[in-house]
């Protein structure tokens, strides 16, 4: 059996327009972006990542062309999954200011939070 004799796969979901958080692999700083193009029927996107706020543009956002492996790939340590992905900007960047709050703005009761991430663009 080889792999074009299976019934015909669902049109599979893309990817295009949305937005992610790039965790590094220790965990303690991230990159933001969004997905800005498919390439070969969604085996790999075309990526641009987010110039820091206020950064005077002189050039292109750099993008870059990723596997949809990479895009999956996971911490070898804990599982925790590297890149997390958003339908919307807004639901994104909630997800970074939960995530980039510093200890002090923690409630009362949150000991053992870990410490906020870096954003490094
Ligand atoms: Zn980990």
């Amino acid at each position: 059996m080889n792999a074009t004799s299976g019934p015909t796969p669902a049109r599979h979901t893309s990817l295009v327009g949305w937005w992610f958080v790039e965790g590094s692999a220790d965990h303690q700083s991230f990159r933001l972006g969004q997905i800005v193009g498919e390439v070969v029927g969604g085996m790999f996107y075309m990526i641009t990542f987010q110039l820091a706020q206020g950064a005077e543009v002189t050039y292109p956002p750099p993008h870059e062309v990723i596997s949809i492996v990479n895009l999956n790939e996971k911490c070898a340590h804990c599982g925790e999954r590297l890149w997390d992905l958003f339908q919307t900007r807004e639901d994104r960047d909630a997800y970074v200011l939960m995530n980039s709050q510093s200890p002090n703005a923690q409630p009362p009761g949150a000991q053992g939070a870990p410490p906020p991430k870096r954003v490094l663009n």
